[in-house]
């Protein structure tokens, strides 16, 4: 059985990433989503183990010290970081991983395992990005404007992906997600 292909998923927070992804998921079976540790609070509606491992900023330390980790980084204030043996375990098994992480951490995944395919998703506009944080309201004010800011950053960062999309329309930014995840799929058949 041929190894998975591992995709990175980025994009400022607010640029659509997550529902991307699970749309990405609904539509194409074969996929498998690799769960981050975080130190983060989870959120309302969030459980351990589905959208993160929620785990103590002692622990993840720990983590580090290890060698644990494919990747990690510290992101508005707090800790996430990939597993490796999830990632490793799952390619093994032949399916392809989805990583939804920041670009420090997609820019060591790419380093580490340069056949990873990286995948970045801009919102049509900064002032878009802004408006949409602003209705999610997940966030407090100055927690918004660190993500806004890091989100900038982050879209000068991106120039180094292999592929960027715009999500100006869902259903579009969807369909061009899949077409490329069909596209190395059918490159890897034919290797
Ligand atoms: P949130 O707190 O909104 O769930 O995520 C904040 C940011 O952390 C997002 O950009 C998300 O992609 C990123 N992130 C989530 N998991 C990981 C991870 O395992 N590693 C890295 N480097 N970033 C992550």
């Amino acid at each position: 059985m041929s190894r998975g292909i591992l995709f990175v998923l980025s994009g400022p927070s607010g640029a659509g990433k997550g529902t991307l992804r699970r749309l990405l998921f609904q539509r194409l079976p074969g996929l498998a989503y690799s769960v981050s540790c975080t130190t983060r609070q989870p959120r309302p509606g969030e459980t351990e183990g589905v959208e993160y491992h929620f785990v103590s900023e002692e622990a993840f330390r720990e983590m580090i010290a290890q060698g644990r980790f494919l990747e990690w980084a510290k992101v508005h204030d707090h800790f996430y970081g990939t597993r490796a043996s999830d990632v490793r375990e799952v390619l093994e098994r032949g399916l392809d991983v989805v990583l939804e992480i920041d670009v420090q951490g997609a820019l060591q995944v790419k380093k580490a395992i340069p056949e990873a395919v990286t995948l970045f998703i801009d919102p049509p506009s900064v002032e878009e990005l802004e408006r949409r944080l602003s209705c999610r309201g997940t966030e407090a004010p100055e927690e918004r404007r660190l993500r806004l800011m890091n989100a900038k950053a982050e879209m000068e960062q991106a120039r180094s992906y292999d592929h960027r999309v715009v999500n100006d329309h869902l259903e579009e930014a969807l369909e061009d997600l899949a077409h490329l995840v069909e596209f190395y799929r059918g490159k890897r058949m034919k290797e």
